[in-house]
């Protein structure tokens, strides 16, 4: 069977009432598009119906192939698989419960063959989210464009497409705690955005919660940029000017004033507790960047596939953990 020129993945995680309207949807888009496409749905450790409801979209049409995850590995995970096992000569990222309109495609479809490589869809608006998730991915984006050394662009998700230049070059990093878009970021080519409204979500609840947001922001941080571990260097450059004044002052009370300084405890004590603070901080950051140095040494496979469906793995630099890997299946598919 010959490639699709469109590979469309959408990671699932307790998605089992948005995949039909997911399925319907880009039915609708790539009609009009008129290409040859596969949809990849990854069911990432959910625990409602969701595989089922793949299994049953993939009998009916076999360009739906799923990727059964052996547990919750996480959504920039999810996204990895499917950019491993698909075959398109584009991808699409898009979110399963339709907050990506799959009609920005076409859009996306059109920049690329204008023969731009990366289309990211910029969000011009949000609706039906709440303030606090407004004002954090604000801010989180925000902090990123700042400290990282890859210009990720403003107001982005994952909502993108890719060339197959770009896939292929962010399937040979395989580092673990991936920000899938720095990486594509990273790696170059020409790219473009399309803006686009984002609505809220179509059914079920939020898979993010502050946890989850908090540890992508780890990830992109780290994974992007040295400036948390750099910044004790102007705050012991700031404590050692504040020192030197400090000093002559203490030493002049000490001299001139018989009590001055001996009634400071508290001072001293506060400057102890702030000080201390801050060397707390520090050592948590550097152990932030330790305990992913850890995850790469031990160079574990970034997920376990339990099955797969009408689907073989294509990315050659990794290898999967899961009923596919044997080398038969491989030779097979070339
Ligand atoms: N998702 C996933 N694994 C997870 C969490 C989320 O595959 O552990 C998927 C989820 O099903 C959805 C996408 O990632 O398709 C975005 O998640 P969500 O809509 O919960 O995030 P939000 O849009 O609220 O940021
Ligand atoms: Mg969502």
């Amino acid at each position: 069977m010959s490639n699709p020129v469109l590979s469309i993945i959408a990671p699932c995680y307790n998605e089992q009432d948005n995949i039909p309207k997911l399925y319907e949807r880009i039915i609708q888009v790539m009609e009009t598009i008129g290409e040859t496409w596969e949809l990849i749905l990854i069911n990432d450790g959910s625990r409602d119906r969701t595989l089922e409801v793949m299994m049953d979209t993939h009998q009916q049409d076999p360009r739906v192939k799923v990727i059964n995850f052996a547990r919750n590995f996480g959504h920039q995970t999810a996204v990895t698989a499917g950019m491993d096992f698909a075959s398109g000569d584009a991808v699409v990222l898009i979110d399963a419960d339709l907050q990506d309109p799959p009609e920005i495609i076409v859009e996306m479809m059109k920049k690329w063959r204008e023969g731009y490589h990366v289309v990211y869809g910029v969000r011009e608006k949000r609706l039906g989210e709440s303030k606090f998730k407004l004002w954090t991915a604000k801010v989180f984006y925000r902090i990123i464009y700042r400290i990282t050394d890859v210009q990720i662009p403003l107001d982005t998700g994952d909502f993108r497409l890719m060339d197959r230049r770009v896939v292929d070059a962010v399937n040979a990093m395989r580092e673990h705690n991936r920000f899938v878009r720095g990486l594509t970021s990273w790696v170059g080519f020409k790219q473009t955005g399309v803006m686009y409204i984002r609505p809220p979500r179509e059914y079920g609840e939020t898979n993010y919660p502050l946890r989850k947001m908090l540890r992508l922001a780890m990830d992109a941080i780290t994974g992007f940029s040295y400036f948390p571990l750099q910044v004790a260097i102007y705050m012991s450059l700031f404590l050692a000017i504040l020192s030197m004044l400090a000093i002559p002052i203490v030493v002049i009370l000490r001299l001139t004033t018989t009590e001055a300084v001996l009634e400071g405890q508290a001072t001293t004590l506060a400057v102890l507790l702030i000080l201390t603070a801050f060397q707390l901080f520090f050592s948590f950051i550097m152990g932030q960047y330790i305990a992913r140095i850890y995850d790469e040494t031990r160079s574990r496979p970034l997920y376990v596939v339990s099955d797969t469906y009408g689907i073989r793995k294509k990315n050659k630099h990794h290898r999967v953990i899961g009923p596919h890997t044997r080398e038969e299946d491989e030779e097979a598919d070339d």
